[in-house]
């Protein structure tokens, strides 16, 4: 009886474990999940820092996972421009339609998010 060989694949790189995990956690509190952004420190943390932000009137938004959304359809973008870079017809309209689309969605999300966070300190 012949077992025969099989091609063992072990050593592959499977894309969906390589994608990064989009949940951080707080510096100073390491079980909180940070949920806020400061735009004065450039910085991330979470509903237990925030006061100290809003006390010295930053600018904080709440960070929701639909930024991540957002930065999908943006690399799909890109993906797309670039598929019509490789045939040498750069389409502008495509290209121009594109970013239209991505920064209206990106407005409406800021927009939502500054409303809601709004909502939380009233
Ligand atoms: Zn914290
Ligand atoms: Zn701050």
């Amino acid at each position: 009886m012949n077992a025969g060989q099989r091609e063992n694949s072990a050593g592959e790189i499977d894309p969906t474990t390589v994608s990064t995990n989009p949940i951080r956690f707080c510096d100073i509190h390491p079980s909180k999940k940070v949920k806020f952004y400061c735009k004065n420190d450039r910085s991330m943390f979470c509903s237990k820092c925030i006061l100290k932000h809003t006390e010295m009137k930053h600018e904080v938004i709440q960070i929701s996972p639909k930024i991540d959304e957002m930065k999908k359809m943006i690399e799909e973008m890109v993906i797309e421009v670039e598929k019509h870079e490789d045939s040498l017809t750069v389409n502008e309209e495509l290209y121009n339609k594109l970013e239209m689309k991505v920064r209206k969605k990106f407005n409406e999300e800021v927009d939502k998010l500054e409303k809601s966070f709004r909502r939380i300190m009233d």
